[in-house]
């Protein structure tokens, strides 16, 4: 075995490969079985305890991207974060969100939260005395997601690192938007960190899983009520991401360079209004986003000016694709008050900042000259 620890790139090819002992193939097999024997063996297998032989492989590689001892495979995001979430909590306690979250999130805390008895309360802000004000004396969990959707606010790392250990609470993280490819929560003192597979970490679109990695007794926990809610992610998909996760560091770094010339771009056009992107200068956390991160995320947000249609903007563009999720190889945009935040009122979009000309785009990795071209000439149609 070669020297630990590995590199970031032999890490996604390698890390957690499942030996091939009868024909030495150079990739992993598919163990299919949902029956495995359990006498005279190590472990007792079964799907649902997340521990067949390409679950427990993929769950190697996340966790040593994540520099975390442990990780497990869920079926979608949503079941990773539920189950992570719930694993932590009881009737009485009280959970503090970081105010600008994935929908889906959202959805789940005003749904489910109050009819298990959990209190919570959102910061009106991402500074540490929004956190602190939020504190009660049941408070166990602080929850962050940085950058965030659709706007690209960064939130300390550190800060909430520090903020949970004074107070004795267990912080998580979505880590989905920023991937472990430029930003490792743990480096920073975040416990659990919290993916969305179904974006970098598949990255082609056409997988739907989710992923935790955090330490050993920290996973056991959230392993003892995962087998309970029985989110595990079939082997076959387990396999596929596997594939995909090879290639992971080297698609997030063309895509962070694509999203950062494109906002360059974009912030000097005379037909755009505004850029949201944490690499650009005029970002207001542009020197926090440098201290945690190593490139700034493949996602830039923008506005046209007032004058231009965005529904007209998406139909003229030829290569660029509108589409709902991210994290692609192909480039796609979408337009957050149509979609991902329609169900607020117009007035909560507005005070979330989220106007209805924002635009989210997804940066894929093409040529990013050839995106540049496809913006150009869709705004000559529109003009
Ligand atoms: C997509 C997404 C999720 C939900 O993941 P699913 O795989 O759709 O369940 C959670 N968080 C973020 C930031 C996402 O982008």
């Amino acid at each position: 075995m070669a020297q630990e620890p590995l590199g970031i790139n032999s890490t996604c090819v390698h890390t957690g490969e499942a030996e091939d002992k009868q024909h030495k193939g150079a990739v992993s097999p598919i163990f299919v079985s949902s029956s495995y024997a359990y006498e005279n063996v190590d472990v007792k297998r079964y799907p649902r305890y997340f521990n067949t032989p390409n679950q427990e492989g993929i769950s190697k590689k996340i966790a040593a991207l994540e520099h975390k001892e442990a990780g497990m495979i869920f079926g979608s995001g949503m079941a990773a974060i539920s189950t992570a979430v719930l694993a932590f909590l009881k009737h009485g306690d009280h959970v503090i969100f970081q105010n600008a979250l994935y929908g889906g999130t959202v959805n789940f805390i005003h749904k489910e939260f109050t009819r298990f008895g959990i209190e919570y309360s959102f910061t009106n802000g991402l500074n540490k005395e929004d956190f602190e004000r939020e504190l009660r004396p049941n408070t166990k969990m602080v929850y962050v997601e940085t950058p965030s959707n659709p706007l690209l606010k960064i939130t300390d790392l550190k800060m909430v690192g520090e903020f949970a250990k004074k107070n004795q609470l267990i912080s998580l993280i979505d880590n989905t938007f920023a991937s472990p490819i430029i930003q490792v929560p743990d480096d920073f003192g975040i416990d659990v960190v919290i993916h969305s597979a179904t974006k970098y970490m598949g990255g082609h679109s056409d997988i739907a899983a989710g992923a935790v990695a955090a330490s050993k007794e920290n996973i056991d926990k959230i392993w003892s009520i995962a087998i309970n809610f029985g989110g595990s992610l079939s082997d076959y998909t387990v396999w596929l991401l596997e594939r995909s996760m090879k290639t992971m560091a080297l698609r997030v770094n063309a895509q962070c360079d694509n999203a950062m010339a494109m906002a360059l771009y974009l912030d000097e056009h005379p037909l755009v209004e505004k850029v949201y992107y944490p690499g650009l200068e005029s970002h207001p956390e542009h020197e926090l986003a440098k201290e945690q991160m190593t490139k700034f995320g493949a996602i830039v947000s923008f506005e046209l000016k007032e004058q231009l249609n965005s529904s007209e903007f998406f139909s003229a563009l030829k290569l660029i694709k509108p589409s709902l999720s991210l994290a692609g190889v192909e480039s796609t945009m979408l337009s957050p008050s149509k979609t991902s935040h329609s169900l607020l009122s117009a007035e909560q979009r507005k005070e979330a900042g989220i106007e209805d000309k924002l635009i989210r785009f997804s940066l894929g990795i093409e040529e990013v000259s050839d995106l540049i071209e496809d913006i150009e000439q869709a705004l000559k149609q529109i003009q």
